[in-house]
């Protein structure tokens, strides 16, 4: 096969340093040719060592400076940017066939849609980017012929599950016409899945990023903890495989072996299985429709324990409910419930509000948020803008008692 060039977004970060872990079990197949972070120059020097990009970016000015330095007194030829808008100048540059999309946050947004615009393979990680943007998002992959993959372990699995020609373009398509019933999105229900109700008001940070099967960065492990993160996967997929509201639902599953499945007509369930591993996905995303070696190893089923299934509890888990909800709403329920989330959960992993406060304050500010239509990225932008203000209101208020 020939090589791809690829351009890792957020390549220091946990999905980042999975792609490169599984690029290196490949060599000389995917030669990189960016890697972008936003301040940390300690982990990108490590990867400009290793993997000798055409071009690092480091958002933040000082960073980049400082990566200068390093790169040169180490006589690595290797062409520093910095600043947010050269992010969507290497997502979308000629010199790159594939781009990882491994953003945490909203920040992923406009790279992402840059390489979509690009007509690139995009591995899409940056759910956030999807759930904030939705129809406009799908819209752009249509027009501009770009290949988006699921890197999501829950939406990889369902697209592994589905056929061929559901594939390819992605969403466009009815499920029913293809004889699907529905997609079956599994969650483990994270740390707190059994903890006393009453203790999950005094949970720290620590607590709530200590996931039982994935290690993950700390803004996605705290939405694993609330189950938000299966509510943007409910968005996710919606847009991901055009379904309807009926055609989806979230069974917990916690032991993480099953990473999601497909129910067509005939009563058939096609499920995906693996080790809670994101090298599997990321290198299925790479290479699809061929397969290579992830550094993965097999499931061994003579030492798996029971597989179980449950439904989440109502009270313990409120973000999944506002995040369904809020995906039948309307573009800007999912885009306000993505800003607010992303506040939240930066003042909680900054000990200034409470574990609890996280869904609290989604609520609060999706009460007050008027329905209205979002034609366009930069009405997207506004109004996630103006859900962020809100929600730091909220914060303020919470800490003030
Ligand atoms: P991490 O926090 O580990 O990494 C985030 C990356 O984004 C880092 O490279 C970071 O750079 C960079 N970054 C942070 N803020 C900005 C910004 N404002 N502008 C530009 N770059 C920025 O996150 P994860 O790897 O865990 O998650 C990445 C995405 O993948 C998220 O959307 C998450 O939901 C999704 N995902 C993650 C999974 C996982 O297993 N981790 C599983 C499924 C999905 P720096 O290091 O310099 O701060
Ligand atoms: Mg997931």
């Amino acid at each position: 096969t020939p090589q791809q060039r690829i351009c890792v977004l957020g390549a220091t970060g946990s999905i980042g340093q999975n792609t490169l872990a599984v690029i290196a079990e490949n060599p000389d197949a995917y030669p990189v040719y960016a890697l972008t972070a936003y301040s940390n120059v300690a982990a990108m020097l490590e990867l400009c060592r290793k993997h000798k990009p055409t071009i690092a970016v480091m958002v933040d000015a000082n960073a980049a400076t400082e990566l200068r330095q390093q790169l040169q007194a180490e006589k690595l030829n290797i062409e520093v940017l910095s600043g947010s808008t050269a992010l969507a100048l290497v997502a979308s540059s000629s010199d790159t066939d594939i781009v990882m999309a491994a953003i945490v946050g909203g920040a992923g947004l406009l790279p992402t849609m840059a390489a979509i615009e690009a007509g690139k393979r995009v591995l899409l990680a940056n759910k956030e980017a999807l759930v904030m943007s939705g129809q406009l998002f799908m819209d752009a992959v249509a027009e501009y012929g770009a290949e988006l993959m699921p890197v999501d372990s829950e939406h990889n699995a369902i697209f592994q599950c589905l056929p061929p020609a559901l594939q390819y373009p992605l969403g466009q398509q009815s499920l029913s016409d293809h004889g699907i019933d529905k997609i079956l999105l599994t969650g483990s229900g994270g740390p707190f899945r059994e903890l006393p109700l009453a203790e999950l008001a005094q949970q720290t940070p620590d607590a709530a990023c200590a996931h039982p099967n994935w290690e993950m960065g700390r803004k996605i492990s705290v939405d694993s903890a609330t189950m938000l993160n299966k509510g943007l996967e409910y968005i996710e997929a919606r847009w991901l495989f055009g379904c309807q509201q009926h055609e989806l639902d979230v069974i917990l599953h916690p032991q993480s072996v099953i990473h999601s499945m497909v129910q067509y007509r005939d009563g058939s369930v096609i499920a995906q299985l693996g080790q809670p591993d994101m090298r599997t996905p990321i290198a299925s995303c790479l290479a699809y429709p061929d397969r290579i070696a992830s550094g993965v190893s097999h499931l061994d089923f003579t030492q798996l324990a029971a597989l179980t299934f449950g439904k989440p509890e109502a009270e313990r888990f409120p973000c999944l409910a506002l995040a369904k909800d809020a995906c039948w709403s309307g573009q800007w329920a999912t885009t306000t419930l993505n800003a607010v989330n992303e506040i939240a959960v930066e003042a909680f992993l900054q000990e200034q509000i409470k574990f609890t406060d996280i869904a609290r304050i989604c609520a609060e500010v999706l009460a007050v948020v008027p329905p209205q239509q979002l034609n366009s990225i930069p009405e997207v932008l506004s109004l996630d803008a103006e859900a962020r203000a809100l929600a730091t209101q909220q914060v303020r208020k919470q800490r003030a008692c």
